[in-house]
């Protein structure tokens, strides 16, 4: 079973599946199903229930490909994976670190991020559909949020919305940064493609970076090869 939500599940579950094994992808709900293999989505209930699903469905491996920020499920599929007698391994891909000549600011949350924003500034916003509240409560800034779907800008009129799916190519970026000139980037150091990074250093942008939560298992494999090679596929 894989838990996925990322573009390495995807990638992870079709290789597998190309390999010839059986593999249920398990999504919360929020993301596309387009998955290859069986999918099943939703929550289990916690451990237990995800340790009852991994009985019932006689799963031999418990692959956790989920989102560094997906900050719950993670440690109670180690528990569940433990209570099943079964191997978990988990992707996790490497965080973002600054270049020389990076403008960044690493904080704990988005009342941190907002807080390192200077006065009067226009702020990208790439923090999904969480975590907006501080910055739109700060009327001194020019906001533009990007995210899958829409989201609740609590009255605030005056913010423009970008609905798009990642990942981004550095083209579009560029693009979009000559666009709007913003004075800063606000994410979470969710790694991956760094077209948004690229370009805010090519316009010496401030980059503020709300780390990743605390208390996640260690990465097993960082790409899908190292992955398969993990599980004697590669
Ligand atoms: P979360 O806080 O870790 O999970 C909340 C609850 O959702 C979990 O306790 C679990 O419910 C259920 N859940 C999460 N992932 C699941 C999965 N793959 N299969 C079945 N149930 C799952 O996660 P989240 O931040 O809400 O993210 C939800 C999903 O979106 C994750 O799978 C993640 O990979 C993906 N995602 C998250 C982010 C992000 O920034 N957070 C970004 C991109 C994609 P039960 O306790 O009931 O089992």
């Amino acid at each position: 079973m894989i838990l996925g939500g990322t573009e390495e599940a995807k990638a992870l579950a079709a290789r597998l599946v190309a390999a010839g094994h059986p593999v249920i992808v398990s999504l919360a709900g929020r993301a596309a199903a387009d998955y290859p293999g069986t999918v099943r989505i939703g929550g289990f209930g916690g451990a237990d229930g995800l340790a009852a699903v991994l009985r019932a469905e006689r799963i031999t491996h418990l692959l956790d490909a989920t989102h560094p920020f997906a900050a719950a499920i993670s440690p109670g599929a180690v528990r569940a994976a433990a209570m099943a007698g079964i191997p978990y391994l988990r992707l996790e891909r490497p965080p973002w670190g600054a270049e020389p000549g990076d403008d960044f600011v690493m904080v704990k949350d988005a009342e941190a991020a907002s807080a390192a924003v200077p006065e009067g500034a226009r702020v990208f916003l790439t923090l999904g559909l969480r975590g907006l509240s501080p910055f739109l409560a700060r009327r001194d800034l020019e906001l533009v949020v990007r995210a899958i779907a829409a989201p609740d800008l609590e009255g605030r009129a005056d913010v423009t919305v970008l609905r798009a799916r990642g990942p981004f190519a550095l083209a579009d970026e560029r693009a979009l940064w000559a666009e709007h000139g913003f004075d800063a980037l606000v994410t979470k150091n969710s790694g991956g493609s760094d077209a948004k990074l690229v370009a805010a250093r090519e316009n010496g942008a401030l980059v503020v970076m709300i780390e990743r939560p605390a208390g996640q298992p260690p990465a097993d494999a960082t790409t899908v090869d190292e992955m398969l090679a993990r599980l004697g596929k590669g």
